[in-house]
């Protein structure tokens, strides 16, 4: 069986979570099982050998694989947290959010300038929160050379919002 195959017989879809009309992801039984844990990471590692400089995942499940995916590159990881987290000095980019707005922080001088970027996170919706990231990647001095995700949800218009980085993206399940 194929990678994807054995992803969709995983990932449990959850209708009306959290909210009425949202069908949730709930991708918590891939880490019931290593062997198929090890195989994600390794189809996300092998679309980003030899491309990056380093790793920024997402709050909180983009950890789950940037860290996996980070450490089979041996590149650097970098989290992105949501305000309030992180000590000082920190630097944050706000955002966005169907109803009001958020903020995402990242500790200063993690990034390095002209660093080659992956933003990885667990899934890409509207591509809201993936967005703020790459700028606060750009807005040190970074390229975000790669976007990954674990899962694309194709109706909606995250992948179009991305376009305007001009980076390569891979969803390893849509
Ligand atoms: P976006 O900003 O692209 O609209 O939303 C993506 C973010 O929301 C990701 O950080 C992701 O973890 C979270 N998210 C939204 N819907 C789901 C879902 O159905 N399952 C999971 N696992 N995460 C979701």
């Amino acid at each position: 069986t194929t990678l994807i195959s054995k992803l969709k017989e995983t990932i449990i879809n959850v209708p009306d979570f959290p909210i009425e009309g949202i069908q949730f992801k709930d991708i918590t039984p891939i880490f019931l099982n290593p062997k198929l844990y090890e195989e994600v990471i390794e189809d996300l590692a092998n679309f980003s050998r030899g491309k990056v400089d380093a790793v920024v995942g997402i709050e909180s499940r983009g950890y789950l694989f940037g860290i996996g995916i980070a450490i089979a590159l041996d590149v650097p990881f970098i989290l992105i947290r949501k305000k309030g987290k992180l000590p000082p000095p920190f630097v944050s980019e706000k955002y966005d959010l169907e109803y009001g707005t958020s903020e995402i922080e990242m500790r200063e001088g993690q990034i390095k300038p002209g660093q080659k970027i992956l933003i990885h996170d667990d899934l890409l919706a509207t591509g809201g929160t993936t967005e703020a990231a790459s700028r606060l990647v750009e807005k040190q001095g970074a390229i975000v050379s790669q976007f990954s995700f674990l899962i694309g949800l194709k109706d909606l218009e995250g992948q179009k919002k991305l376009e305007q980085f001009g980076a390569e993206i891979y969803e390893v399940l849509q």
